[in-house]
């Protein structure tokens, strides 16, 4: 969608693909001509590496803001797990759900805080620490499942 000998938006691609206001929208992004390879940064973390637990604190700020008015915290998150338990999905996924949300899954980083194991590293592609929010979405193999 980007001609790269212009840095400029490929129109009528992008107008093909996209809904008019859409299409609007993207071409109003603005392009670096310096031409920098694309990256994702999580911006909830200080290191800017994704984890459930700030994808959920992420989550909570959102069902916080909005609530409206005189909404403590703990209403808040009862009414969040309240809304996730009542999603017409198998128990187990929800049960799946909320020990990744809770970092209890057995990956390599929980046991390695637990000292279970000694290293973190992903097995499958030995590029990252193998994390929840690893093997659920970063992961190179996650990636292509
Ligand atoms: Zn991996």
């Amino acid at each position: 969608m980007i001609d790269i000998t212009t840095t400029t938006w490929k129109k009528s691609i992008v107008d093909s693909l996209f809904l008019p206001h859409e299409a609007e929208a993207i071409k109003g992004i603005p392009l670096s001509s310096r031409l920098l390879v694309d990256k994702l940064i999580w911006t909830e973390t200080q290191n800017s590496i994704f984890s459930v637990r700030s994808a959920y604190k992420l989550a909570m700020k959102i069902v916080v803001s909005g609530s409206r008015g005189g909404s403590s915290d703990s209403s808040s998150l009862r009414r969040f797990w309240k809304w996730i338990w009542s999603l017409p999905i198998p128990h187990k996924v929800r049960h799946f759900g909320w020990r990744a949300c809770r970092e209890v899954l057995p990956t390599k980083t929980n046991l390695m805080r637990r000292k279970v194991v000694p290293d973190d590293t992903c097995k499958i592609c030995k590029e990252a620490a193998e994390s929840t929010g690893h093997v659920l979405w970063s992961c190179s193999n996650a990636k292509e499942a």
